[in-house]
Parts: C-alpha cells; structure tokens; sequence
C-alpha cells in the first residue's frame, strides 16, 4: 500500500521524529535573524537541506500595500569593551545582545552615556532581553541585568559593525501541487534571532510537516511561507493577491515547541472548516486544550484576516507569545523548548491536514427509506463493539448524506469519530450506496 498521511500517523516513530524536529530547531538557533538581511536569508537556506523551499527577494522600497519593504540589516559584530580593552558585551557569545536593526557605531561613553543605550530586566537579573528597532534608526545593547549592574564607572568602547542599507527582504516557500488548485497555507514568523518557541518552533515544525506532506498524495494544493512577522506576510499578500481567493484554510504556526497544552485561535470567519477541523483534532487527543475567539493581536492570522483579504486562517500555538515569562529573553533557548513537544505539533497538524484532506460531502444514492443493509452483507447483527459503532457511522452517513453535511459536520452532530465515518463512507461507496462529491461539486 502506498504511503498516506493515516499511514504515516499510524506507524509514527516517536524517537526518529522527536530527533528530526529537534535536529532542525538546533541548526536555526544560532542565526542572528531579523526582519532582512543574511540571518534570515542563511536561516532559509539551511532549510533547504531539510525541504526544497525557494528564496524570494523583494527589493528595499517596493511598495507593498500601505507599507514599504525597509532597507537590509546586516552585522557582523558587536561589543563593549573596558578600558583594559576587555570585552564586557559580546556578540559573539549571544545575537540577544544587540537591539536588532541598530545602526553601526564605534565611539567611547561613559557608564552613564552608555546607560541610554542599554536594556536589562531587572525583575529577571540572569536574562538577556530582546529588542528591536525597526522603523527607527539607533542602536542600543541587552544584557543580563546582573552584569550591567557589576560595570564600574569608566570610559568604554562601544562598537556595532553593522550595516542598514538598500538590498532585499527575504521569504522561504514550498508550495505542493494536490489534485486542486485549492490551497492550505501554513505560514510561520521567522525574523526573531536565538529565540526557541517564538518563532524557531513554527520555522521547524512547518519545515517536518512540509517533508512528510511530500511524500504523499494530496487531493488539496500546499503552500507553506517562512516569512519575517508583518512585513513579510503583508510583501507575500501583495505580491500574490491572485492567489487570495484560493486559499480555502490556513494556519500561522507560533509558539509550538514549548510543552505547554495547545491553544487554537479561531479565523476571524470563526466557525470556517479550519476551526472546526483543528477543533476536532484536539478534542479527539484526549489532552487538554484551549481555543480562543479570534481577536486583531498576535501573529500574522491579523494579515490573513484583515478585512480585505478575510481568509479563514487561524493561529496555531502551545502556549502563546507573551504568555510565558521566557518569551524575548534568553532564556527562550533550546532547553525551553523539547522535542517532543515540538513533534506532537507537528503529529496534530498532519491530522489536521489528514481531515481537511477526507472531509468530503457524500450522496445518499438510495433516500427513500433505509436500504436494507442486511442483503448487502452490511449489518452487523452480531458484531459486538466494532460492529456497534460501523452501524452507528453507517447510519448517520445515509441519514445526512444529502450532499449539503460534510463528514466533519456529521462527526460533530453524532459524535462518531471522524477516521470511523471515513473508513464507513468507503465501504458504502463501494457498495453503491453512496456517491463522493468533488470540491467543485457546488
Ligand atoms: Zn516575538
């Protein structure tokens, strides 16, 4: 038999798949990333030894709706020395430890110059916070607390080597051509620098679950985009508005790699197939879950869902960014986030795409009545438990099979699970007493 996504769920290897979600958020973590520049571009092209993905550049100043691609970020090196010429800051030990997107500098300051142009968490002495500063041209350092706090009053040489200048904004694609054109995207952020859960997880998990999707038979069209939070999916938007109507489900996949329990935010259409069918998913786990109502914060669902594009996106996450106090810190490394947390991301995601993909409506070919199960060899009279629940899917299936209740609606209205109506309708469309309906099919 070759290979599908039930097969693949069904003969999942724990060991092998923890190790290669893992192996992936490993090779991403030390790339200082950002919204542009060569961390995220090697970001992506380390991807590619896992999936073919492709690099697109747009270049600085293309206009893309009410926003315009910014100049490139690159550096190279950063740190603040003491006048022993010791370095007390360095780059090179944490990519934390330079405001992202800070323009170049080499200068000597005082302590209490410097003391501007430094960020620290004192509620959390030990932590290098994250910060960034995007649309506004300076530059600044983070670090822990504790070892500001140490540095005596002296002069100290500060240098940035950077550079803030026209060039490209990068963003990694995958698409995989199903039976339609109609298209699932799974978009993750990728412009934060050594930062696990927020942003490396997504990067990884999409990654597995693009690998695993290629190697089977799909009825929809994938597309999965690696793109720097904002900019990116309002460049990608811009750029491929043809594609908009096409896109029938996605998800923003953030925060998947720590091992809190999953929550799923709603689309903004709130009950689309995507919602329910992540719904049911997580329901069938038997693990805690929450689900949310969809509101205009968060990751990049608010670009999907923006009144004039409105596509039925949702997010995607264990716990959410700015709901675990390692989230912009360092402490948000690869001890925080686990591999098996990250795998079980991935594992409920292909049985989410594994619904989507079954989710058909049917036709009752015989309505006028029941059909006489029996003479067909399809009642299971003496059938004990198996048996039970084969003649509650078939019945449930003949009764809303009017080519209007999909699968998912009927699993939701019996409570029959939805692999158990998948594995009946099969039996009752070989038996001609159902007929599969196709996507174009009304
Ligand atoms: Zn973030």
């Amino acid at each position: 038999m070759s290979k599908t996504i039930r097969t693949a769920l069904e003969s999942w290897d724990v060991k092998n798949e923890d190790a290669k979600v893992y192996e992936i958020a490993s090779a991403l973590f030390p790339f200082c990333r950002s919204i542009t520049g060569d961390g995220l571009r090697n970001s992506l092209r380390t991807l590619q030894k896992y999936v073919a993905l492709a690099l697109h550049e747009v270049p600085t100043g293309t206009q893309v709706f009410d926003w315009t691609i910014p100049k490139e970020w690159n550096i190279r090196d950063a740190f603040i020395k003491d006048s022993n010429g010791k370095r007390v800051v360095d780059f090179q030990n944490s990519n934390l430890h330079v405001v992202n997107y800070s323009v170049p500098v080499n200068q000597k300051l005082r302590l209490k110059e410097l003391q501007n142009h430094v960020f620290t968490l004192p509620a959390s002495p030990d932590r290098i916070p994250y910060r960034t500063s995007y649309y506004n041209e300076t530059w600044g350092f983070c670090m822990s607390h504790r070892e500001w706090e140490s540095l005596p009053d002296q002069e100290y040489e500060v240098c940035i080597d950077s550079t803030l200048e026209p060039g490209h904004l990068t963003f990694g694609e995958f698409r995989l051509q199903g039976t339609t054109d109609d298209e699932v995207v799974f978009s993750a952020h990728s412009c934060h620098p050594s930062l696990c859960n927020d942003n490396i997880s997504g990067m990884a998990v999409a990654t597995r679950l693009a690998k695993h999707l290629a190697e089977v038979p799909l009825r929809y069209s994938y597309r999965f985009l690696w793109v720097p939070a904002t900019i990116g999916t309002i460049a990608w938007l811009a750029l491929n508005e043809s594609v908009i109507p096409r896109i029938k489900h996605g998800l923003v996949l953030s925060s998947v790699g720590d091992p809190g329990r999953f929550t799923y935010k709603r689309s903004r259409q709130g009950s689309a197939e995507i919602d329910r069918a992540v719904e049911h998913v997580l329901r069938s786990s038997g693990s805690e879950f929450e689900l949310r109502e969809f509101t205009p914060y968060g990751c990049d669902e608010r670009q999907y869902c923006s009144p004039g594009i409105d596509r039925p996106v949702g997010c995607f996450s264990r716990t959410p960014n700015e709901e675990y106090p390692e989230n912009h810190t360092s402490a948000d490394n690869l001890n925080f986030v686990t591999a098996p947390a990250l795998a079980e991301s991935v594992q409920r995601l292909l049985a989410v795409v594994d619904l989507l993909e079954h989710n058909h409506r049917y036709l009752n070919l015989n309505t006028k009545c029941e059909p006489q199960l029996g003479r067909r060899g399809l009642y299971a009279q003496f059938g004990g438990k198996g048996g039970r629940l084969f003649n509650e899917a078939v019945v449930w299936l003949l009764n809303f099979s009017d080519g209007k209740h999909s699968l998912l609606d009927i699993a939701d209205r019996s409570k029959v699970e939805f692999g158990r109506l998948v594995e009946a309708a099969e039996v009752l469309v070989a038996n001609g007493l159902l007929q599969k309906l196709e996507l174009s099919d009304g």
